[in-house]
């Protein structure tokens, strides 16, 4: 599962940011950001975080995902926008002209730490 593999990523960033702070302070929460292409499932994300934090010094951290929608960029126009379908439909025909491929993904992709709270 894929979401494994990020939450494993996600952990290494939390115990790194961590050993920057003294003994004592705790991680209360994290906001990942999460991109509508990244695929990651905020669901199982957020199973994988629970499992995967018992029994560790991040168990009971709150996990909070916010998605973020895609945009594209119309290949033949330029035009921005977010396909009102994706991902039902693999085409996403661009409001001004209705190119329907080679648009460029300006956001969507990403995946990563926005927010630690430490207490
Ligand atoms: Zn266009």
């Amino acid at each position: 599962m894929h979401e494994i593999s990020l939450v494993a990523s996600l952990l290494e960033i939390m115990r790194d940011e961590m050993g920057k702070y003294s003994a004592g302070t705790r991680l209360s929460s994290v906001i990942v950001r999460c991109g509508a292409l990244s695929n990651a499932l905020p669901e199982a994300l957020s199973t994988a975080f629970t499992v995967m934090t018992q029994d560790t010094e991040f168990a009971g951290v709150d996990l909070e995902i916010e998605e973020d929608a895609l945009r594209l960029a119309c290949g033949a126009c330029g035009e921005e926008f977010t396909p009102e379908d994706f991902p039902v439909s693999s085409l996403a025909p661009c409001p001004r002209c209705g190119e329907e491929l080679a648009h460029r993904v300006l956001a969507g992709r990403e995946l990563y730490v926005r927010r630690l709270t430490i207490i």
